[in-house]
């Protein structure tokens, strides 16, 4: 049986991987069929035959949805720590050095603002290939100022999820942040300020428990994994197999936990059709971009002031050991 260890070694192909640019063909997750990539990113990342959604990276995203050109990045200097010298199977440090050189940012989380249709709004996006999109603590802090500047600009705020869940390697700092995310979120549901939660494939964990749960409108890609524990986990738990739809968009949308299921070609022009309908019609007259760069730059302010206290107090339990 020794042989059959080789086949754990073949890992799957992925649009972008340098393999897939030598033969330039993939095979369909769903139908199985072989499609070649420039085909599938041409159709938005997603199968021409049977329509399944292939992951979209950080920066498609923001492409897909953004004005061209109009995305401005927010908050890149900040950079995670390794508060609790986490080591695994490897040390946390480490992990965070090569998901940085792979990816070529500091984090899982790209903010900012941009115009959507015309209309400016406040962005964020998960990138999956980051540690699996989880939230640590400069995550959760940069959707946290994402969501104040939202608040002080006036500006609609639109999420999208792609996340194993809190990052364990950051323990409660991780955990804190679901409760971090969500008090500033009803912040912003008090003051009327839209906020659309858009959930793909896989939104879990303590993600799913916090800030992607509180959309005033919730949707879900096409078939995306949408849950807390995985189904594996479940079915550990319960000692039953789940269905093949459990935890599927479809099965969310039947039980009432989103509002919607919208497949990506339509996702832009969906979501500007709900803005302008929580917006109530209004035209935005809220383009100025001198008073936002103020804005940016006071919140930038205010929160530098509450992070140097946690990184301080952080590094004084670190020497007390
Ligand atoms: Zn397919």
């Amino acid at each position: 049986m020794e042989f059959l260890k080789l086949f754990n070694k073949i890992s799957p192909l992925k649009i972008g991987s340098k393999s897939d640019q030598f033969n330039g063909w993939i095979k369909c997750d769903q139908c199985e069929e072989m499609l070649h990539s420039k085909e599938v990113q041409q159709n938005l990342n997603c199968c021409p035959k049977c329509d399944h959604h292939f992951r979209l990276s950080g920066k498609e995203r923001i492409k897909l949805l953004a004005d061209h050109g109009t995305f401005e990045e927010l908050y890149t200097d900040l950079k995670p720590i390794d508060p609790l010298n986490f080591v695994d199977s490897e040390p946390y440090k480490d992990r965070i050095k090569r998901a940085q050189k792979k990816s070529g940012r500091n984090e899982a989380a790209l903010v900012g603002t941009c115009t959507l249709e015309g209309r400016k709004i406040a962005l964020g996006v998960l990138d999956f290939s980051f540690m699996g999109g989880s939230m640590g603590s400069v995550v959760g802090e940069k959707f946290t100022r994402l969501m104040e500047l939202a608040l002080s600009a006036k500006l609609p705020l639109i999420l999208v999820s792609a996340s194993g869940g809190a990052r364990m390697q950051e323990s409660i700092f991780s955990l804190m942040q679901m409760a971090k995310t969500s008090a500033a979120l009803s912040r912003l549901h008090q003051a009327g300020i839209p906020y659309i939660s858009v959930l793909t494939n896989p939104t879990t964990g303590g993600v799913t428990a916090s800030y992607a749960s509180l959309g005033d409108i919730i949707i879900a890609e096409p078939k995306a994994l949408i849950g807390f524990a995985g189904p594996r986990v479940v079915e550990q738990t319960i000692r039953q197999k789940l269905p093949d739809t459990a935890q599927k968009s479809e099965f969310l949308l039947e039980k009432g936990m989103i509002d919607c299921i919208v497949k990506r070609s339509e996702l832009k022009y969906k979501l500007h059709t709900f803005l302008e309908f929580l917006s109530d019609n209004q035209p935005d007259e809220r383009d100025d971009s001198k008073k936002l760069d103020e804005l940016i730059a006071q919140s930038q302010k205010n929160r530098k002031k509450n992070q140097i206290k946690v990184v301080d107090s952080c590094k004084k339990k670190s020497k007390s050991r």
